[in-house]
């Protein structure tokens, strides 16, 4: 089939807004594509050449471009910019460019698709040494057979800027009425498309075998499923009352998503755009390979940075460390990362994604081996507002976003947002602005690198009125190395057997001490605490406030005793003043 066919119909498209004209342009050209092109028309048109979870990429540079124009026109590059000036799209310009040079093309053969899809290719794969030196010289040969209107689609997809404006829904449409008679079947193309993310491979099936194969179709591993998202609402009642009165809350950890397809020792990871990053994260795909015992697995998580020594959950920016592509084992050593598993959808040969949420967590905590840094995620069921609420401060004072319900019956909804997982989170956003001095009353045995030296501190700030120490961060973050050396050392004249009669704490600690010794902390922000004892039930019923991510300064203060210590009145003075600058 000739390239300028195609080419026609992108003519067509791009002289309309209208969704449906565009629809049925498509349908028209699907239907009298050859079937064994149809995948890599689909993909073409998506300004593409393979599904996004392949890496094969176009977009080379406008350098390179234009080197390529010049070379298959005859004409100097000053020459060729000079155009792209005037025309501001390389497309245009290798148009202009094609038209002017009329009667070379005498000699030139007509493209067909297969063959320009082929050379695309090359393009796309040919990487290292020379590479530059082949796109241009392949670039330019298909330049030299093309008509103007084939050289300006054919310079806009290998500069990865074809740009239609077709979005994947309405190629779904155009196949559906050109495959399956009329709109009827959308939902099932639709489904399809959201178990494999890959338009080619569903225009393919449905082409050569119907509607039935499209009806059958399963998950299959290697092949990312198109996520599920979740819908927003503002309190755990409306929440709860949505999801019929009663639902699974689950932690909502703020890292990036990834979709683990596990074919024996073979372990691929995938983000939520489905892009495959299983070289950013060599330590999660170890955690994999060592902790599912399914021999075919597709599940779920987030990847969340840690304190490798205290287990604390850190934020979302630290997991930047891993976008690049020299030096990951380092950033892997440095900012590790836990994975917290919320899904299943495929296990060994069975698909999961219609069966109810229930049964699919409880097939994923029959399918791991769950250790600190791979594990499922925090849940509860239940019907209580109250409960939710309360889980929810957990989950932000533990570094949360906050917490996802999700309908026990609910199905895994590949592609949608939809309402069988609604997400709490807060309406603000709020900041600390000062540093507090606390004093420490307890510590926990490290981890790790730490095991030996303390890996977090038990801090405490002082009730006046009652004369105690009440407990409002356990804090392992901001401690260099000399720091961590010498805390047992300086601590340990107050070593006690258990917790000191002035202490007001929840939290069990490992090590008990008598107040002595001084630090300062800052946080993120003062959060609401159902664990930390500061101001229990003075700003709400049943809840502490604590400090979220809280981080020592570098300055100790042994200056102050621990009665000098940030008072409680002033914790709530300080929450509130933080409240009140949201409201601002
Ligand atoms: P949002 O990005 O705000 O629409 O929230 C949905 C995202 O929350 C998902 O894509 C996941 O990356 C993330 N997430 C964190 N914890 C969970 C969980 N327990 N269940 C589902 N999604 C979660």
């Amino acid at each position: 089939m000739r390239f300028a066919e195609l080419v026609e119909v992108y003519e067509k498209i791009e002289g309309t807004t209208k969704r449906l004209e565009m629809t049925d342009y498509l349908v028209e050209f699907f239907r009298r594509t050859p079937v064994e092109l149809l995948d890599k028309v689909v993909y073409m048109t998506q300004g593409k050449l393979y599904p996004d979870f392949v890496d094969v990429n176009l977009g080379i540079a406008e350098k390179l471009a234009v080197k390529a124009i010049s070379k298959a026109y005859g004409i100097s590059q000053d020459e060729v910019m000079k155009v792209l000036r005037e025309k501001g799209d390389l497309g245009l310009t290798a148009e202009e460019l094609a038209k002017r040079k009329t009667q070379a093309s005498l000699f030139a053969k007509p493209l067909d698709i297969a063959e320009v899809y082929d050379k695309l290719d090359k393009i796309a794969r040919s990487t290292g040494p020379g590479s530059q030196d082949l796109k241009m010289k392949l670039l330019s040969g298909l330049l030299s057979d093309a008509s103007p209107k084939e050289a300006k689609y054919l310079l806009r997809m290998v500069t990865g800027k074809l740009r239609l404006g077709i979005a994947d829904m309405t190629i779904l449409d155009a196949l559906t009425i050109s495959f399956a008679g009329d709109k009827g079947k959308r939902e099932a193309v639709e489904r399809a498309y959201n178990l494999t993310s890959d338009l080619g491979d569903v225009a393919k099936t449905l082409a050569n075998y119907g509607i039935d194969a499209i009806e059958k179709y399963h998950v299959k591993v290697g092949r990312p499923i198109r996520m599920m998202l979740a819908q927003r609402l503002s309190t755990a009642e409306e929440i709860l009352e949505k999801l019929g009165g009663r639902a699974a809350c689950e932690w909502k950890y703020d890292g990036e998503r990834v979709q683990i397809h596990k074919y024996n020792d073979e372990v691929t990871l995938f983000t939520r755009r489905l892009e495959n990053i299983t070289s950013q994260y060599p330590d999660l795909l170890e955690l994999s390979k060592k902790n599912i015992k399914a021999k075919e697995a597709i599940i779920e998580g987030e990847a969340v940075a840690v304190n490798p020594e205290t287990g604390e959950l850190l934020p979302f920016q630290l997991l930047m460390h891993r976008r690049r592509k020299y030096g990951i084992e380092e950033a892997a050593e440095k900012f590790p990362v836990n994975l917290f598993l919320f899904d299943a959808l495929y296990i060994d040969g069975r698909d999961l994604t219609q069966a109810p949420y229930i049964e699919r967590r409880e097939a994923l905590k029959k399918s791991v081996k769950e250790s600190d840094e791979f594990r499922l995620a925090e849940a509860l069921i239940t019907d209580d507002p109250k409960e939710v609420e309360e889980f929810f401060e957990k989950a932000i004072a533990a570094g949360c976003e906050g917490l996802i319900l999700k309908s026990e019956k609910g199905v895994y909804q590949a592609g949608a947002r939809g309402w069988l997982w609604i997400k709490l989170k807060r309406s603000y956003q709020s900041k600390m602005i000062e540093p507090i001095d606390a004093v420490i009353v307890g510590a926990f045995t490290g981890r790790g690198r730490r095991s030996g030296v303390y890996g977090a501190l038990l801090a405490a700030v002082y009730n006046r009125k009652r004369d105690v120490f009440t407990t409002i961060c356990k804090v392992g973050s901001g401690f260099t190395d000399e720091d961590l050396e010498k805390l047992p050392e300086m601590l340990s004249p107050y070593k006690i057997e258990h917790v000191h009669p002035r202490v007001d704490s929840q939290m069990e600690a490992d090590i008990w001490f008598t107040p002595a010794l001084v630090i300062e902390i800052i946080g993120d922000e003062l959060t609401l605490s159902p664990t930390h004892t500061s101001a229990y039930g003075e700003v709400k019923e049943g809840f502490g406030i604590a400090i979220r991510f809280p981080r020592f300064t570098g300055r100790w203060r042994q200056d102050k005793s621990p009665e000098d210590c940030t008072t409680v009145e002033e914790i709530v003075e300080m929450y509130k003043a933080q409240l009140k600058r949201i409201e601002e």
